[in-house]
């Protein structure tokens, strides 16, 4: 099998740690073996430490980020119940859809593509709908969009609300603090900002969310991500037995990103981001392209939308970018498409050299075009 070499610089997956690679080649282990049981155990308290919690009820879940999104909705929402959903894009769509798949009662919330919620008209919505459940994405890949997620758990617990949140693109590339925000539910990814592969999504639900899981009136409808069942593989319980069978390399490729991030420190895995971001729009700023996101404080730093400029071709410059360099760009999602380029600041891929890459391609690329 052949497999060319590319530089990922999109809206994820990212370039594999190599250190991650080389995780996933270790020898396998039994389901139930006690080896395998440690290396759980000690995924669940890197997972502690990534989503700045003290919850036992911690995991992963065998699928790619979806998965969080269809174990938040099937576990916290009961049939009839009201969920405001927040979109904001592509992701906020998607948990719409499928909240109204499990036959939640959904109040879909649209924004303008790139601009953040306020706390103040969160906690309007909250007020008016007193929902069963509050969905939103830190971070919307889609547009680039972060959203200020402090105050919010307290807000939504003052209306008997459950907070839900998608960290998928942004955990480990955005500080987020689940406890002191108060949180009930999250899912983050494993490969975006922790340059591991598809395939093992980190999930987290508070003391809160557990009581509601005990206490629903109807099963939960997703068997696969019932988290009950999940649960006693993840000794969430006082007995411990399998469900499914574990993504046993999955897992290893996430232990070992876990201890690459405690190894740099979380704090320090933010400012990288950070920096880099700046760097990326300190260069981008100076060929004269513009964030679709306007307000700074509120531009997701590990993904990037940039606005297309009129009359120049999205596609050749993507083209030019993968031919040249083999860097991938990536388009829009649907309905921004080629509204808009997104570029990736990824984990390990977070780097001055690939920040200069892209800033070069994107400058020999426009010039191709003639645009100045
Ligand atoms: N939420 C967000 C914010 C995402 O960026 C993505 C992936 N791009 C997902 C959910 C879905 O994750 P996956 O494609 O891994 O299923």
């Amino acid at each position: 099998m052949q497999v060319p070499r590319k530089i990922l610089m999109g809206g994820g997956p990212t370039n594999v740690h190599p250190r991650i690679l080389s995780a996933q080649s270790l020898p396998m282990l039994g389901y139930f073996q006690e080896p395998l049981l440690a290396i759980m155990d000690e995924i669940q308290d890197g997972l502690r430490y990534l989503m700045q919690t003290e919850s036992r009820y911690i995991c992963l879940l065998g699928a790619s980020g979806h998965a969080g999104m269809e174990a938040g909705i099937a576990n916290l929402l009961e049939p009839g119940e009201k969920i405001v959903i927040i979109n904001q894009g592509v992701w906020g769509w998607k948990a719409a859809q499928m909240a109204r798949r499990y036959r939640g009662d959904v109040v879909e919330v649209c924004k303008e593509p790139g601009v953040a919620c306020t706390l103040e008209e969160l906690e309007e919505l909250l007020a008016t709908h007193k929902p069963a459940v509050l969905f939103i994405c830190q971070g919307e890949s889609s547009t680039g969009t972060l959203n200020d997620l402090s105050g919010l758990g307290q807000a939504c617990h003052q209306h008997n609300t459950l907070l839900l949140v998608d960290a998928v693109c942004s955990i480990a590339g955005s500080p987020l603090f689940t406890d002191a925000w108060d949180i009930d539910c999250l899912y983050a990814g494993a490969q975006k900002c922790l340059s591991a592969p598809p395939g093992a999504t980190p999930f987290m639900m508070s003391e809160r969310a557990i009581h509601k899981l005990q206490n629903r009136r109807q099963p939960v409808a997703c068997y696969l991500f019932d988290m009950e069942l999940n649960g006693r593989y993840w000794n969430w319980w006082q007995e411990r037995s399998v469900h499914n069978t574990g993504l046993i390399t999955n897992w290893y490729a996430m232990r070992e990103a876990l201890a690459i991030v405690a190894d740099e420190g979380l704090a320090a895995v933010w400012q990288r981001h950070s920096d880099m971001h700046h760097m990326l729009w300190q260069g981008l700023g100076q060929l004269g392209l513009q964030p679709l996101v306007k307000d700074p404080a509120h531009r997701l730093p590990c993904v990037n939308a940039i606005q297309v400029p009129p009359g120049v071709d999205a596609r050749a410059v993507i083209d030019y970018a993968m031919k040249t360099y083999s860097l991938e760009i990536a388009t829009g999602l649907p309905p921004l498409n080629t509204a808009i380029w997104r570029i990736g600041l990824l984990g390990y891929n977070a780097a001055p050299h690939n920040v200069a890459l892209v800033t070069t391609a994107f400058r020999e690329a426009l010039q191709e075009q003639g645009y100045a």
